[in-house]
Order: C-alpha cells, then structure tokens, then sequence
C-alpha cells in the first residue's frame, strides 16, 4: 500500500509558504525550512531524500512500541467505521471506560478514575483545574498556589505552560505567574561543587520545606512535578528525593500531580514510574504520549479515589467541575491506546526492561569524549549534555547551538537526535534492539567527535 506523496521540495515549499510550526524564532516564523519525515518503520524513519534514520528520540518521546504497527493501524480503521465520535458532553463509549479501568489497574495507590484529554497539556490544565475545583468546594478558596521547578516542562496551554522552569520557555511568553511558586530543579549535575549528592538532595528537601512554610500551606494548593524532568534533560532526582517531596506534601495537603507524560507506558520499564520505579503515590497523575504510542493525539489524568470521594461527600448542589474537551474519552483514541497498551503489557515493557541497562552502559562510554560532561538517564531515555569545560561545567562558553550541529552530522550517518541546546536527548522506540543501540550510540559518538 502507501499514500502516493508529493516530491518533497514542494512540500517544504508549500509548509514554507502557509504553515506555521512549533517553537519557531520570530525571524522565521511562516517560512521555516525543517526535516521532512516521509514515512515510519520499526524504530526508523525516513526522511525527504529516502535517507532512513534511527528515530532516536522516539518523534517526541512517544512512539513507544514503533512505527508502522498494523495491529494499531487496524484498531483505528475498525473503531473508526464501528463509531468515529460520540459526544462526552451527555454520551459515552465503550472504549474508554476500558481502558479507564486497565490504566487505573497499573496506577499506584488509590488512583481510580481516568479524565481523558487530547495530549499532555490539556493533561496537566485538567489536573490544575481540578485542583482548584477541589479547593474551591472545599471553602479553601485561597489554596490555589502552584509548586514548579526549574527545568520542568509541562506544556504549551496557559496555564501549563507558566509552570515551565526552562528561561528559554518563558523569556518571550507571558504566563499566569501570580499562582506559581518556583523551587530549583533537582539536578544533581549542576550541584555546587564538593557538595555530595545527598546533601544537595537535603537541601532540595529543606528549600521545599521552607517554602511551604514561607508562604503558607494554606495558599498552596499543588506540587507539579516530572518524577525525571525530560525535555530539562533527563534531570534524575536524588534518590529519596521523591519520597521525602511527596510525604511534606502529604503533611501538608498539598496535592502532589506526578507529571507522567514521558515517564509512563513504558520508558522506564513499567506503565507508570511513580509506583513502580520511584515508590510514590500521587494525587493525580498526568499522561500522554505512549499511551497511543503517539497514533493518536491522546493523554489524561488519573485522579485519588480519596480527592473524589471528598467531593462526593461535600454534596454541593451547585459546584460544577466546568471543563471537558470536544475530544474528551475519543473513541479512536481509546481504542487504539488499548491495543498499545496490549503491546507494552505482552513483551514491549519486559524487552525494554531487559534493553535498559545496556542502552545506560553504551551510552556511557560517551563521557570518554572530550566534549561530553555528563551522560545521565534512566530506563529508555538518557542525556548526553556537552559542555565548555569539565570542572566549570559551563555549557555557555560553547556555540549555543552544539546540539543542532551534532544532530546535523548524526542526521548524515543515519540518526535524528533530539537537540536541546547543549544537550542531546536519546529516547528511542522501546523495541530497540542491542545491535541497533550499538549503532546508534556509534553514530552519536562519530557525530560528536
Ligand atoms: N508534560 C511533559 C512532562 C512533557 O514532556 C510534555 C511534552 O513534551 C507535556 C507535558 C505537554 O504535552 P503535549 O505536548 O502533548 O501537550
């Protein structure tokens, strides 16, 4: 089979003319040339010229069990002749409240209800509206206040984007600062020197604590946190840190909204990392991504039997929780992410698990170049970060674009890296095999040399 495409310089021509991409610079917003991607397979892709590629990031840390699955092809095609919409407003679907039941069985603690949304953002402002909602029935009208990090990423909507800890996220956009706190990111590299890593992660604990009581825990309402902060880096917490955020947060009814749009389904070897790799139990987690493997613009958050039994209990004849999307629990969606979740749960998950400590070793071995500063990850995704000097670890001193040019001469010896600045983001399908992790990392070692 296959779509019959235009040649590709018309195509780039053609997005060049009318379309307008993601994070573009102000210089080149409506007319940016970028990579064009023809087709999937595996963990490949190909690009304009029919030059394939190792998908090294997995698309944006989401194509988990590959490109060119026909299982979830096929899912989609029959759902979508079987009932390609119903309304969530009034009506419901079968496929949803399914796979509601399926993912709230992985989930940590007494997580139980799903609310499904169209991707990670529309996660993260549900999770936050929701909070909010809670509050306000509660007459705790004034315990709205957000805990974000340094280095988070939490999205592109309003509200999830103020929460965004990377400068260069907010340096041009304006965001709803009066309710978000910021604390620092839990990255061990960037610790003071001679500082072990348990005393900064005291530290960690300490500024949390701090805060909390600085400001009131009467006026927080939330923590939001990427249990490994990803597009920051693959920052990976202490260990313990988690643990410790999650019991001040405990104590203190704050509600603590595991942001598990990268870490869940998969990359780190388990559905979700919170439980299973980290030990928390959160208030609410968010998802997206690999919960359709990204067939699918698909995401959602599972909220505690306990937050809505509170809400039961309150018996408010008016309160409303006011929000749902067009595309809430959409059938295709669901559908597809049940077939997905089938892969993971038939064989993905365990081949990543066993891939996993191979993937961190090759990977490792990059720290001999005298580029690289650190490599650092856990499960399927890792970061190479480059910088000027080792002991000053200072990424400034280099061409701010290190990362793009590496990727240019990875993309010339067959491998799409995912550049951010200084760093480079390896997050491949989780069906990678040895053999194609020795290439990749082989290329990324040509490149970088
Ligand atoms: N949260 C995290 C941790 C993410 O990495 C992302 C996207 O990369 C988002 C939220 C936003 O998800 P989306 O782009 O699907 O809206």
């Amino acid at each position: 089979g296959g779509i019959e495409m235009l040649p590709s310089e018309d195509t780039v021509d053609l997005a060049k003319r009318h379309l307008v991409q993601p994070w573009p610079t102000a210089g080149e917003i409506g007319a940016e040339t970028r990579s064009l991607i023809g087709s999937g397979d595996g963990i490949y892709i190909t690009d304009g010229d029919g030059k394939r590629l190792i998908d090294g990031p997995a698309g944006m840390w989401c194509v988990n069990v590959g490109h060119r699955r026909e299982e979830l092809a096929r899912v989609m095609y029959d759902q979508a002749m079987q009932l390609s919409y119903n309304t969530p407003w009034y009506t419901m679907n079968e496929p949803s409240a399914v796979l509601a039941e399926r993912i709230a069985g992985h989930a940590p603690g007494d997580l139980s209800h799903v609310f499904f949304t169209t991707g990670g953002s529309s996660a993260v402002e549900s999770a936050l509206r929701f909070m909010q909602f809670y509050n306000n029935v509660r007459g705790r009208t004034e315990k709205k206040l957000i805990l974000s990090r340094g280095g988070a990423y939490h999205g592109s909507t309003y509200l999830s984007a103020s929460l965004n800890g990377r400068p260069r996220d907010r340096d041009w956009m304006d965001g709803a600062d009066e309710l978000i706190v910021k604390l620092s990111s839990p990255d061990p590299f960037r610790r003071l020197a001679g500082m072990s890593v348990a005393a900064f992660c005291d530290r960690l604990v300490a500024e949390f604590a701090e805060t909390v009581k600085r400001i009131g825990a009467d006026r927080i309402g939330a923590f939001v946190g990427e249990p490994v902060q990803a597009s920051g880096g693959v920052i990976v917490p202490p260990e313990g840190y988690l643990r410790r955020i999650r019991k001040i947060c405990r104590d203190n009814d704050i509600l603590f909204i595991a942001d598990e749009v990268v870490t869940a389904f998969g990359r780190l070897g388990h559905v979700f990392a919170s439980g299973d790799v980290f030990g928390i139990d959160p208030d609410i987690i968010t998802f997206a991504k690999g919960v359709t493997s990204g067939y699918f613009p698909l995401g959602g958050m599972i909220v505690s039997e306990r937050l809505l039994e509170d809400l039961r209990r309150s018996n408010h004849p008016t309160a409303m929780y006011a929000h749902g999307l067009t595309y809430t629990s959409h059938p295709v969606g669901c559908a597809v992410a049940l077939a997905n979740l089938d892969l993971l749960e038939n064989g993905v998950l365990a081949h990543a698990r066993e891939v996993t400590p191979y993937f961190q070793a090759q990977l490792k071995t990059l720290e001999e170049l005298p580029l690289v500063g650190e490599v650092r990850g856990v499960g399927l995704m890792a970061c190479v970060e480059c910088v000027a000097d080792r002991d000053s670890k200072d990424p400034l001193e280099l061409d701010r674009n290190v990362g793009q040019r590496i990727d240019a001469h990875c993309h010339d010896l067959g491998l799409l890296v995912r550049p951010l600045i200084n760093m480079c983001v390896m997050s491949p399908p989780l069906t990678i095999t040895r053999e194609q992790i020795d290439d990749m990392v082989g290329i990324l070692r040509e490149g970088i040399s």
